[in-house]
């Protein structure tokens, strides 16, 4: 089980439950959750058995059906991400694969929009240097500042890589990790 547009889920004072999704949604986006079985941390097998026993389900979520494309954390986190049309991204859900030309130019089999690999690089190092001034802002306890960076870095990776990416995983963390210090902070002060 999976979420691919997860959310934070948070206790309001009022008694009732607020959730803030963690990926842009569009109207008649269905919001999934996921029952604590997670891909990256769990073999499919563990999953579908845990899944069977407390839900009586049996699971046919993208990782469930396609295991190969979705491994556990330590092999996700050595692979490369696949680089996605920022276009075409907008109006396929999965993402549209860019190629590598025969000019060495990278495009997009769909609008055929042309990419430089370098570009694609630079920009994607300046996010992941990004992430990193985040993920530091918040062990120096400075949620704050740290949310409206982990909030661009997410929004980047999810329109210029395919599902699984480390680098968003990590981020999503990252910004539940935030979110829940914002939050503690507020009852505390
Ligand atoms: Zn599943
Ligand atoms: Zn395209």
């Amino acid at each position: 089980m999976f979420s691919l547009n997860s959310f934070f889920r948070l206790n309001l004072p009022n008694g009732k439950t607020g959730v803030v999704a963690l990926k842009r949604l569009c109207p008649g986006d269905e919001l999934l959750d996921n029952y604590g079985h997670h891909y990256a941390l769990e073999g499919r097998e563990e999953r579908m058995k845990g899944l069977l026993e407390n839900y009586y389900f049996n699971c046919t979520c993208p990782p469930c059906s396609f295991p190969e494309r979705w491994p556990q954390l330590p092999q996700l986190s050595s692979r490369p991400g696949t680089f996605i049309c920022c276009h075409c991204s907008k109006t396929n859900p999965d993402g549209i694969a860019l190629h590598v030309g025969s000019d060495g130019w990278i495009f997009c089999p769909l609008c055929q929009r042309k990419f430089g690999m370098e570009t694609l690089m630079e920009e994607l190092e300046k996010k992941v240097d990004g992430f990193l001034i985040a993920h530091d802002l918040l062990l120096s306890n400075e949620p704050l500042r740290a949310l409206p960076k982990l909030i661009e870095c997410l929004s980047y990776f999810g329109s210029h890589f395919q599902v699984p990416f480390f680098r968003m995983n990590e981020a999503e963390e990252t910004l539940k990790q935030t979110l829940h210090l914002i939050i503690h902070k507020k009852k505390g002060s």
